[in-house]
């Protein structure tokens, strides 16, 4: 480069840092400065090199959006689906990989993981939220009696209707562990409530180690389950996983008599 090119461009670059600032865009400061050299060497176009400098600026600011919104989802654990072993549960891998792409948000469907425990029902749930979070998606995550005692903090407080609203904003929330605990009979009613508001508008992840059959119990009542049920499954995908725990595995646990009990095999 000839001497006063070097000076231009270094003119430019400083102007350049100074209209990137104003656009709140700072990395197109260091994306046009990193940039230059390769495009004059390259031979690329005027258009090329503008679109290579701002892509680095948009795909960044996806970026740091999705680790936003991941961090403000609340995982118990930061499980991806990368790092799921699909041998331990294979009969889900293309199901999992079909939601995966978010398809099932922009249409309001719902997810259930059904299973015993230890099959990775939280593992798939969180990992499928951060796939919603990079897609763009705010996400929530809570266990269904964390859930239920904000929906009693905003009942109790008059604000009922506003939650359910400010909740449907977000495009997916995470209800983990239906069943684990019975829910007294405001509870189911406010959990109702919940599903119903997000029917056919936003998408539900459940997990639970209960058959439906055995949710009746779970909010006392069979007619609310029902109806629940109804709500939540109408446009949903339900997966089933199946066997050992793998919290378990390969630890000899398998040895332990109160586990050997349960297997008539043995
Ligand atoms: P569940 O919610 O069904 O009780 P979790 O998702 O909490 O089970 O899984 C229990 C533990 O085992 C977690 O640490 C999870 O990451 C891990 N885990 C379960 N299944 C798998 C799997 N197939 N591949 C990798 N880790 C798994
Ligand atoms: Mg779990």
């Amino acid at each position: 480069m000839s001497g006063k090119a070097k000076t231009d461009s270094s003119e430019a670059l400083k102007q350049l840092t100074y209209l990137a600032a104003a656009l709140k865009a700072p990395r197109i400061t260091e994306a046009a400065a990193r940039l230059a050299d390769h495009a004059r060497d390259g031979g690329w176009t005027h258009e090329e090199y503008l679109a290579a400098v701002l892509e680095r600026e948009v795909s960044a600011r996806h970026a740091s959006g999705a680790q936003l919104r991941i961090r403000a989802a609340g995982f118990a654990a930061r499980k991806s689906l990368e790092e799921f072993d699909w041998d331990a549960q294979p009969g889900v891998r293309q199901q999992i990989a079909a939601l995966a792409s978010g398809g099932f948000l922009t249409e309001a469907r719902n997810v259930v993981l059904l299973g015993p425990p230890g099959t990775g029902k939280t593992h798939l749930a969180t990992g499928l939220g951060i796939a919603a979070a990079n897609h763009g998606h705010r996400v929530l995550f809570a266990t269904a009696t964390d859930w239920v005692t904000r929906l009693t903090d905003a009942h109790r407080a008059g604000r009922l209707p506003n939650e359910l609203a400010r909740l449907r904003r977000y495009g997916l929330i995470i209800v983990d562990e239906v069943g684990y605990l019975p829910f007294e009979q405001d509870a189911a009613n406010l959990f109702f409530q919940l599903v119903s508001s997000r029917y056919e508008h936003a998408s539900l992840i459940l997990t639970s180690n209960l058959p439906f059959s055995g949710w009746g119990g779970v909010f006392g009542d069979q007619a609310v389950a029902a109806a629940m049920i109804d709500r939540v499954v109408h446009h949903a995908d339900v997966l089933t996983l199946k066997g050992a725990s793998y919290r378990l595995r390969n630890r000899g646990l398998d040895t332990l008599p109160s586990i050997r009990t349960q297997d008539p095999a043995d």
